[in-house]
């Protein structure tokens, strides 16, 4: 291995930081051996937070209703192959019901930007949930909304938002996405969502059509800069019906690369093994552990809409039930020597200062007796 490489990846564990230059070169200059020196210092960066647990959220993907147009997504409102559906609040409700005697303590709700779920319909919705289970943490992923929406939201109850920011380069997020969506605005609403109190994630595809060592450079700056509470990353997979279904997908060994990289930027950072990594490996979400991921993501949205949240082709875990999902997880983490644990799974700040600044900018006070 490369002297420099090496200097650069002790540079990275030890002050957390590199020039937008040298992760580039550190991307481009990867080898087999530059990848294992980073996960073996990932992964001791992590266990010295988190041990060997592993935190689990359910997902529930409520809808694939979209008025948004981005090129990458299945559920694109162009795609009219997209058989579309919208899970009842009564649904809803029932997915969550079955993963908290499952053992999941944080639900994520996850859909298309769909006017049907209103600020009313939402908060209603999560009043529900965080009544029924007091102890459980509610995170949403719902795209773009208004400043006084995300408000309403976190007022109702909800802890987390997940909004990846896809990329962090202006000219690169103009060519993933139509001309009415705009870089700005996904930053602002991510502004906006940590001014609130959420406890925020941003992320991006790995290997998206124009994506080189230079936007992949300017992502993790980003991350440096905004330190997200998660940072959801897996590879670009092509869907048949999208503008982008000829290009090529992501590689799983670039996105372990570049997460043992993000877990060294910010060791306490929430980092999930996503679907999509499992998707273009079979062991994908094992080998996402071994990088430094501690988050696993499960799908407990009913069977029958699992297939038609359709975002890239061929997901996985579209044909198992929740408790089936959560078994083959469980016993996919012990293969490896980690441990599915019952918990929120809430960021474990480094010092308890650094965590109290945070929790006293966070409206209603609510989240600091569950989480903490
Ligand atoms: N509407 C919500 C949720 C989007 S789906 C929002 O805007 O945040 C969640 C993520 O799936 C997206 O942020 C995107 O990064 C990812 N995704 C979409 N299409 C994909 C594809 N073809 N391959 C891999 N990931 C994809």
């Amino acid at each position: 291995m490369d002297n420099s490489v090496i200097s650069l990846i002790e540079k990275l564990a030890k002050s957390h930081s590199l020039e937008l230059f040298e992760y580039r070169e550190l991307i481009e200059k990867r080898t087999p051996e530059s990848a294992e020196l980073l996960a073996e210092y990932a992964v001791k960066a992590r266990r010295e937070i988190y041990g060997n647990s592993v935190f689990t959220r359910g997902l529930i993907e409520i809808g694939n209703y979209c008025k948004n147009d981005c090129l990458y997504c299945g559920i694109r409102r162009s795609n009219a192959a997209c058989e579309r559906y919208r899970l009842s609040e009564e649904e809803i409700l029932s997915c969550a019901d079955e993963g908290y005697s499952l053992g999941f303590r944080t639900f994520v709700l996850q859909g298309g930007e769909d006017a049907f779920f209103s600020d009313e319909v939402m908060c209603g919705i999560i009043r529900k949930i965080k009544a029924a289970h007091p102890d459980c943490a509610v995170t949403l992923s719902l795209g773009e909304r208004s400043f006084e929406s995300y408000k309403a939201l976190r007022e109702a109850g909800a802890d987390r938002y997940l909004l990846r920011h896809e990329t962090a380069s202006k000219a690169h997020y103009e060519r993933l996405h139509p001309p009415e969506m705009s870089f700005e605005n996904r930053m602002k609403c991510l502004e906006e969502l940590r001014s609130l109190g959420y406890r925020v994630g941003c992320g991006f595809m790995v290997g998206s059509p124009f994506q080189t060592a230079r936007e992949l450079a300017e992502d993790l700056k980003f991350i440096e800069r905004f330190k997200p509470d998660m940072c959801g990353i897996g590879p670009f997979i092509p869907h048949r019906d999208t503008p982008f279904r000829g290009e090529p997908p992501g590689t799983l060994e670039l996105t372990c690369f570049l997460l043992s990289i993000i877990r060294l930027i910010y060791p306490p950072i929430l980092l999930p093994a996503t679907t999509a990594l499992g998707t273009i490996a079979d062991n994908g979400r094992e080998l996402g552990i071994l990088a430094g991921a501690n988050v696993v993501m499960p799908n407990l949205s009913p069977v029958s809409v699992r297939k038609k949240y359709e975002l890239y082709d061929n997901k996985v875990c579209t044909g198992e039930e929740s408790a089936q999902c959560r078994g083959c997880l469980e016993a996919r983490m012990k293969s490896i020597g980690y441990e599915i644990v019952t918990d929120i799974g809430d960021i474990r700040f480094p010092s308890p200062q650094a965590g109290k600044n945070r929790q006293e900018k966070q409206i209603g006070g609510t989240i600091k007796s569950r989480i903490d």
